[in-house]
């Protein structure tokens, strides 16, 4: 995939610097190529092709049959605000588990629909544990849903979403998930994991381009949301109803995002699905952190707690690192990172997700070095180690 004599410098299929973020992420050429046609929402062949898209995605979450997906104009958010203010109902209560930046949002889009919320936080870097949560479910009768972040994008930590999922069930609670990051490269089984609803988006491990969000419903559980949305745009019950009754979206679909989705979903297929994609992501995640550590850089979470989407890494202590410069510097040899926002540490975060593999992250790994020699920074493994 790289196009490019010297080592140290990348690019994309088309000549682009390669986007080592979660998203938007590098797409392959044929999935750009796929959006340089205009399409009727009204016609026959878009109609099919949504169709088949949607169809795929509860398929991948073993949710054929008795889950529906709905798709939701708009960025990943707009999924969650969705789900959560179509699910939640004006009289129920939230247990929103926190550990990172998609969590407290999740909460604030609960605050700002006004439903009852209570709020179990740990640190960043710590997933929730087992025993308080159900001592919380089984001390509060009053929640109605459990919410969780499969892959908290925000240090990349890896949540217990199955164990918790049984813990919903024994409670007798709804349970929503935000498996943004982690759909298409992490096994999700709604059956097993007892999961009501669970949002995505056409821009992560499916490696489409930005501009659907979706939602994978229960059916049965959708039924019963009818009339608690808060605004007309995100009520998933109204967005499916009408879809199944006319084919159509209600507002303008994004046409040649769904169509660039579809054949993202294509490739994914080929490339043997969650088993296949996790299993590229798993070794891009794996060549990324042995290359880093070699460097001296020491990512935040341990292995266990890892997944294989995106890793945070310490902010090196050396005053030679200028994080600017190092950001500056990878970009101009091809490689786009990003910042940390983390109240644990100061760090900085590299993804493992989009059209890239091997040849990519070796090219990543010797560019970063190249960038701190550079900068002039060496014994990093001695001051961070
Ligand atoms: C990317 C992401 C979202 C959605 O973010 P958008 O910027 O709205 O696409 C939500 N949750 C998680 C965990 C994410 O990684």
């Amino acid at each position: 995939m790289t196009s490019s004599t010297d080592a140290t410098v990348a690019t994309s299929e088309t000549g682009d610097p390669l986007l080592l973020t979660p998203g938007p992420l590098t797409t392959s050429r044929t999935v750009k190529a796929a959006m340089v046609h205009d399409w009727g929402s009204r016609d026959a062949n878009f109609v099919e092709i949504n169709r088949s898209a949607l169809a795929r995605l509860a398929e991948i979450a073993n949710g054929a049959g008795d889950w529906v997906t709905v798709p939701m104009q708009g960025s990943g958010t707009f999924a969650v605000e969705a789900m959560l203010t179509s699910f939640v109902p004006a009289d129920g209560t939230a247990l929103v588990l926190i550990n990172g930046a998609y969590g407290k949002r999740a909460k604030r889009i609960l605050e700002i629909a006004r439903r009852e919320t209570l709020v179990y936080e740990t640190a960043e870097d710590t997933p929730p544990d087992l025993g308080e949560v159900e001592a919380i479910l089984a001390r509060t009768p009053s929640i109605t849903h459990v919410f969780a972040v499969h892959c908290e994008t925000t240090t990349g930590i890896l949540n217990p979403i199955a164990q918790l999922g049984a813990l919903a069930a024994k409670y007798g609670k709804s349970y929503l998930v935000d498996s943004m990051s982690a759909f298409g490269a992490l096994p999700l089984d709604v059956r097993s994991m007892h999961i009501d609803a669970v949002a995505a988006s056409s821009n992560k491990c499916i490696e489409g381009v930005p501009g659907l969000g979706f939602v994978i419903c229960r059916r049965e559980a959708l039924e019963r949301t009818k009339g608690n949305a808060t605004t007309l745009v995100l009520d998933l019950h109204d967005q499916c109803a009408n879809l199944e009754k006319t084919s159509q979206y209600r507002f303008t679909p994004p046409t040649h995002v769904i169509v660039a989705f579809h054949q993202a979903l294509e490739e994914f297929v080929a490339e043997g699905g969650v088993a296949g994609r996790g299993a590229r992501y798993r070794n891009n995640c794996r060549i990324l952190i042995e290359g880093m550590r070699a460097l001296g850089f020491r990512p935040l979470l341990p292995d266990a707690l890892q997944a294989p989407i995106i890793v945070t890494f310490h902010m090196p202590t050396d005053p030679r690192f200028v994080f600017q410069r190092f950001y500056d510097s990878l970009k101009q040899r091809g490689f786009v990172i990003y910042p940390g926002k983390l109240t644990v540490a100061e760090s900085f975060r590299i993804g493992c997700i989009g059209r890239i593999g091997e040849p990519e992250l070796r090219a990543a790994l010797a560019a970063i070095r190249a960038v701190l020699d550079e900068m002039g920074v060496t014994g990093l493994s001695a001051q961070t180690a």
